[in-house]
């Protein structure tokens, strides 16, 4: 984002600021938006569509409730900082992969399909469902949630434990708009776990929901299919790369794997390490 030249210097114009608070990483309104320079308090301003005039919020209008969205996604601490303008790509299928999920981003809810990012740790797959996530609470005013595997797990466990029942421990993940999943595949496969994936996902799915994930599993998949997703000229080549790892499906039974081929498109998110670059 290129800040105009009066811009606020503390928000550059976003209207929020991020900072770790504790686990998670939160927004606040900048004080910019209290006093907006932009509709001079008037929380309206006037836009041109087609030769036309006509009055629209000023973004200063729903910024309380954009900054709210972000607090409630549950974004990790680590990830604070990780948008789509900081994701650094070290060779052309990162990029790939970088321009499919913006895309997505930019698009939401006109597509509503999601995508399941899958590769060696260490690539930035959680990276991109946080920049997503980020996107769409503070761009798009979307209410979205973010939660890594185990915690999702544990979560539904302790509900059950205090007796709640499976249909209400569930609610808050299975009815936000925007779900994101990380680490899909990692844990003991229990029929506990598959239950409550399998459930999870057949009502996000029945009501249309949009549901992203992240895997350091392999992904097997026809190859007519793959190339459909992520435009590989060479799917199965790739695939078997990681043919020593636990394979997804494997992992989350065929019940939830079949659903999710449904769901979203596979991307391979492949090259150098971003943790080690030149490695
Ligand atoms: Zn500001
Ligand atoms: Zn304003």
């Amino acid at each position: 984002m290129i800040a105009p030249a009066d811009a606020c210097a503390r928000c550059l114009g976003r209207g929020h600021l991020l900072a770790p608070s504790g686990e998670r990483s939160r927004a606040e309104v900048c004080g910019c938006q209290l006093d907006c320079q932009v509709c001079r308090g008037t929380r309206r301003v006037v836009r041109e569509r087609n030769g036309a005039l006509y009055a629209a919020p000023c973004r200063c209008r729903d910024a309380a409730r954009r900054v709210a969205l972000y607090n409630q996604a549950g974004i990790p601490r680590h990830f604070c900082d990780k948008g789509f303008s900081t994701f650094r790509v070290y060779d052309p299928a990162q990029r790939d992969v970088l321009a499919l999920v913006q895309g997505f981003a930019q698009s939401y809810p006109r597509e509503r399909k999601g995508f399941c990012l899958w590769g060696r740790p260490g690539l930035g797959k959680t990276h991109l469902l946080c920049a997503t996530l980020q996107h769409l609470t503070l761009e798009k005013g979307v209410a979205c949630r973010f939660v890594e595997i185990s915690f999702l797990f544990s979560e539904i466990r302790e509900a059950f434990q205090r007796n709640v029942a499976a249909l209400t421990a569930l609610a808050p993940l299975a009815e936000v708009d925007v779900l994101a999943v990380d680490e899909i595949g990692k844990g003991r496969g229990t029929p506990f776990e598959k239950d409550t994936l399998d459930e999870l996902l057949c009502r996000r799915y029945n009501a249309d929901r949009t549901t992203l994930f992240s895997t350091n599993c392999t992904v097997a998949l026809g190859p007519e299919r793959f190339t459909a997703a992520g435009g590989y000229a060479d799917p199965l080549a790739r695939v078997g790369k990681q043919l020593d790892d636990q394979d997804l499906r494997g992992q989350v039974g065929d019940r939830t794997f079949s659903r999710m081929t449904e769901m979203v498109g596979f991307h391979h998110l492949d090259g150098k390490d971003r943790r080690n670059p030149f490695g």
